[in-house]
């Protein structure tokens, strides 16, 4: 696996999360970022802007009840329209990327107030509009400033799920899907893959399924496996995974290695650090996740692998902090 990827010349997966491209300004820094890695060939992975993912939730909630006139003047779908349409056009962009999106989101809503309800089917995908937009602006975004990359829709690139609405598990037939396509564009005309993060398709019903809350990292880990990179890297707005919640606790400090199996697990009790799935395909490949922090970008951050060093032993209270929007 190791000899395709330096065919295609892939090192490592570069997540971003909400918070991280919540802005132009934040659009820029990740660019910037990004560019400040010569050495690295990242495959860029995206979650949606800022609190899009909940606002989009919301607004399918309200237009449920709220009737099909009303479904327009929805306070939440106004709020997306404005920080997209701002965002592109603080990027110098056109608007025509996010556009048809965006006249399709309230046509979507529309109809979900007409039928008056919302199936777990019909709000994943709603919610996938906040990826499938991000992703465009992010990727624009860096070919305007002459960085060749290539958006791509998770459920188009290969990401096959089960059809659990909102909670789906990816299968199998995705590593190498998702590798195939990943070198064969890359062979074509190489470019910097911006992939919508959250998202799958699924296998029986083609529809576009989610990963569950935070699944960006699950979408990032897949993808370091199925390229077997030397690197998953998760970018926060903080150092790496602290001891504790810094808002309780002002001298927590960041712990420099936990194992996958330590990461599942503050997971599992609720810290806010990663996908609770999201360590699996990255200890079946055998790939180090490395949680950093974009106000710190050469700081190491917390390196996740299969063993640490238990000389250094490091207690990990289970109130760890991470991220400020999921
Ligand atoms: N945008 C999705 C969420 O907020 C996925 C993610 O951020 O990882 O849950
Ligand atoms: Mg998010």
């Amino acid at each position: 696996k190791g000899e395709a990827a330096d065919a295609a010349g892939f090192t490592v997966v570069m997540k971003f999360g909400g918070s991280s491209v919540s802005s132009a300004a934040r659009m820029r820094e990740m660019a910037d970022l990004i560019l400040s890695f010569p050495e690295e060939r990242p495959v860029v992975v995206l979650s949606a802007m800022g609190k899009t993912t909940n606002n989009l939730l919301l607004a399918g909630e309200k237009a449920v009840s709220c009737g099909a006139p009303k479904a327009s003047e929805i306070n939440e779908l106004a709020v997306i329209k404005e920080l997209h349409l701002r965002t592109i056009d603080e990027l110098g962009l056109d608007s025509s990327i996010v556009s048809g999106f965006l006249d399709e989101l309230e046509q979507l809503l529309k109809g979900v107030a007409m039928m008056k309800e919302l199936t777990l089917r019909t709000r994943d995908y709603l919610v996938s509009f906040g990826e499938c937009m991000s992703t465009r602006i992010f990727a624009a975004y860096l070919n305007k400033l002459g960085k060749k990359a290539r958006q791509y829709d998770a459920f188009d690139l290969g990401f096959i799920t089960t059809d659990d609405f909102t909670n789906a598990d990816i299968l199998e037939a995705t590593y190498p899907a998702v590798a195939k396509r990943l070198h064969g564009d890359w062979i074509d005309d190489p470019a910097i893959p911006v992939v919508t993060g959250f998202l799958g398709k699924g296998w029986k019903s083609c529809a576009v399924t989610t990963l569950g809350r935070g699944g960006s990292d699950l979408t990032a880990t897949t993808i370091g496996k199925a390229l077997g990179l030397r690197e998953i890297q998760v970018w926060k707005d903080v150092d790496g995974v602290l001891t504790c919640d810094p808002n309780i606790y002002a001298n927590a400090v960041p712990v420099p290695y936990l194992t996958f199996d330590e990461a599942a697990e503050l997971a599992y009790f609720g810290a806010q650090v990663l996908h609770p799935q999201s360590m699996r395909p990255a200890r079946e490949g055998g790939i180090p996740v490395r949680v950093k922090n974009s106000y710190n970008r050469h700081a190491p951050g917390t390196v996740i692998t299969k063993t640490r060093d238990m000389r250094k032993v490091c207690y990990v209270t289970v109130s760890v902090y991470s991220d400020s929007s999921m």
